[in-house]
């Protein structure tokens, strides 16, 4: 990367000492990309991780330099190839971090669980991983410590899927249950990305590209409030648990 702009300070608030963000990039070749849940992991020569990550509302771009800028670009990364990295956050709950591997460790992947997408547990580690909860298994699929990478809507459509109300105690749930549970989750995961991930109203997410993602039409619960459910015609609630909105069918889930 050979130019590294950061507009907001914000954005670099996970960065133990803001200033060395750029100095950590500037120059340094990338190796590959990675992503652990929700977390970007970009791999660098040098033993370092730039990390980035879209918090409530931010999205990554990957353009040709020179490409009209949307308002809220708040981190630009050059490459020599002639393209740009751009983090565009409007509410800038996201940031961009480069981290030393105990950085790394200590502040991102040390507190995530196995991800979701890639390394999904076998249903009898998820047992023995709830065992014991008592909170909503909706609040548990959102605990990114437990399971990385599911986020509100994609939790609510896994549990749709697997006919489970979001309201019982993670403990309680069966061997049977948990199974059904954990291809909900695969599936969803992998009919968001087939799709384009889901792309709502307020376009806050777009593909790298700029484009939309064409989940939203294609969800079963998440948003539908007061809509028909797709597998048995009931209504779709709404229902705010853990101070997350949740999207159910309870005709046909419970
Ligand atoms: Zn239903």
């Amino acid at each position: 990367m050979v130019a590294v702009d950061v507009r907001r300070d914000r954005m670099l608030r996970r960065q133990p000492r803001p200033s060395e963000f750029a100095d950590r990039l500037r120059n340094r070749r990338l190796e590959r990309w990675e992503r652990h849940g929700k977390f970007l992991l970009a791999r660098l020569v040098g033993d370092i991780t730039w990390v980035t990550h879209l918090g409530m509302s931010g999205r990554v771009s990957h353009v040709p330099v020179g490409t009209v800028e949307p308002a809220h670009t708040n981190v630009v990364v050059t490459f020599d190839d002639g393209t740009e990295f751009r983090l565009v956050d409007p509410r800038t709950f996201g940031f961009v971090s480069a981290y030393l591997p105990e950085e790394l460790e200590m502040l991102v992947t040390g507190h995530l669980g196995p991800d979701a997408l890639d390394d999904l547990p076998r249903t009898a580690r998820i047992a023995e991983a709830l065992s014991g909860r008592t909170a909503p298994i909706k609040a548990l699929l959102l605990d990114q410590a437990l399971i990385a990478g599911v986020g509100n809507i994609y939790a609510d459509e896994s549990l749709h899927r697997a006919r489970i109300s979001p309201h019982r105690p993670g403990g309680r749930l069966s061997i049977d249950d948990l199974k059904v549970l954990r291809g909900g989750i695969k599936r969803s995961l992998e009919a968001g990305l087939r799709w384009g991930g889901t792309s709502l109203d307020d376009l806050a997410y777009l593909l790298p590209d700029g484009r939309a993602g064409e989940f939203a039409s294609r969800l079963a619960v998440y948003g539908r409030e007061d809509e028909p459910c797709r597998r048995c015609g009931g209504m779709i609630h709404r229902d705010v648990i853990r101070q997350r909105s949740s999207f159910w069918c309870p005709q046909c889930q419970s």
